[in-house]
């Protein structure tokens, strides 16, 4: 029986709203985009941003900065990080967490990940040990949270430093507690591929003042520190306002406007995001050679994509499974392809990182597909998704013993 193509966009992100359209209208109005251009008495959308995001992450501070990447960038530098000193983070994530730590001075050491798709705690102990590294930033890469308990243990008995990269947990938890909270910071991305939708932006968040103070000087504050809605009181500034540099990466006005409205239905996108993610994996369960990773109990997760491996797949067997799906309009990322393209890369592609040798890593990449779960689909567009996954995906060769 022929299958119907899809015609849905994998990259068609909902239209914004009208209350998010008329708080866009009311900054351009008014003329004052900039963070700290307020006039007296009237707290800035930035810092209103700060505020709400905080209460959300139940976080004492906020910073709304420029871009996820920025947030972990400054929260490295905030955090102490030495010139060319090492950094432990996932062997498998995006391009811009270990470029952060590149562009705060640090040395990135690549932990394997399992075929769970998070860190593998066994290598992180073992890494955390030969290395000595003060700092991990954890990337929770496509929304995988690893046992977040067992990891903390791991980060406690070597006194490290952890910075959790959340541009795919935005809104999950491990056992109620929310992702982002678990180490002395949580960096988040209001890039339009993520939960809330600005372009650009990042959101910092923290419990620690000292910390806090800091990344508010670095991103730009000119000394405006007060002007800041979710901060550290002026005292803990005055410890180190002038041994600070300024790294220009403000968020300005418009995005921190068009960012509250969308975080007030984050919640509701969740729900929304995971009956989407609940569809196609109920669609791709049964398919024969089909693995889809596991997700723990413990775990409340965001379906905004949905990865599956095909072990016992060649590379001309994974290129044309690709193809395939291609032709009938299904776009998926395949993490074993050689060359990056798109917003896909693998370790093997950041030639400024030391070579690093992670053959688990790339035994689950080489047979891994990711796609993205726009909120446009329908859950029935979700299900002929799945049921072209399935077809193209019928007749691949059994899994590898
Ligand atoms: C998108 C993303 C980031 C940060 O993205 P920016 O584009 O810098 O906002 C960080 N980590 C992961 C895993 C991402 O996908």
């Amino acid at each position: 029986m022929p299958l119907k193509p899809f015609t849905g966009s994998f990259t068609q992100q909902e239209a914004l709203g009208e209350d998010v359209i008329a708080a866009a209208i009311s900054v351009l109005t008014s003329g004052r985009l900039h963070r700290y251009n307020t006039v007296a008495g009237e707290p800035s959308k930035a810092s209103e941003l700060e505020q709400a995001y905080a209460a959300y992450q139940g976080a004492r501070y906020c910073l709304a900065c420029a871009s996820g990447g920025y947030a972990m960038a400054i929260a490295l530098r905030a955090a102490g990080l030495g010139q060319g000193e090492t950094v432990l983070t996932n062997g498998f994530t995006l391009a811009p967490v270990p470029g952060a730590i590149a562009s705060a001075g640090g040395k990135p050491v690549l932990v394997e990940i399992t075929a769970d798709l998070v860190i593998d705690l066994e290598d992180l102990d073992r890494k955390a040990r030969s290395t000595g590294a003060r700092f991990l930033l954890l990337s929770n890469m496509r929304g995988h949270l690893a046992d977040m308990d067992r990891l903390s243990d791991i980060i406690r008995r070597h006194s490290m430093i952890l910075i959790e990269d959340c541009a795919h947990t935005m809104g999950a938890a491990w056992n109620s507690r929310k992702s982002g909270s678990f180490g002395l910071a949580g960096c988040f991305s209001t890039q339009t591929y993520k939960h809330l939708n600005s372009g650009e932006g990042g959101l910092l968040t923290s419990d620690d003042p000292d910390f806090m103070a800091r990344a508010i000087v670095l991103s730009g504050s000119y000394m405006l520190y007060e002007r800041h809605g979710a901060a550290p009181p002026p005292e803990v500034f005055d410890r180190i306002r002038l041994e600070t540099p300024n790294m220009s990466g403000r968020m300005d006005n418009l995005r921190a406007a068009i960012l509250l409205p969308q975080l007030a239905r984050l919640e509701d996108s969740i729900a929304r995001w995971n009956e989407r993610y609940r569809t196609v994996e109920e669609g791709l369960k049964s398919v024969e050679g089909l693995v889809l990773p596991r997700r723990p109990e413990a775990e409340r997760y965001v379906g905004s994509s949905i990865q599956f491996r095909l072990p016992g797949l060649s590379r001309s067997g994974a290129d044309a499974f690709v193809a395939a799906c291609k032709a009938l309009g299904v776009e998926l990322k395949w993490f074993g392809a050689s060359d990056p393209v798109g917003f896909t890369s693998t370790h093997h592609s950041w030639r400024y990182v030391d070579p690093q040798v992670l053959p688990e890593t790339d035994h689950v990449l080489s047979t891994l597909f990711d796609m993205r779960l726009p909120l446009t689909f329908t859950l029935e567009e979700c299900r002929h998704i799945a049921s072209i996954i399935a077809h193209c995906a019928h007749g691949l060769p059994p899994p590898a013993a």
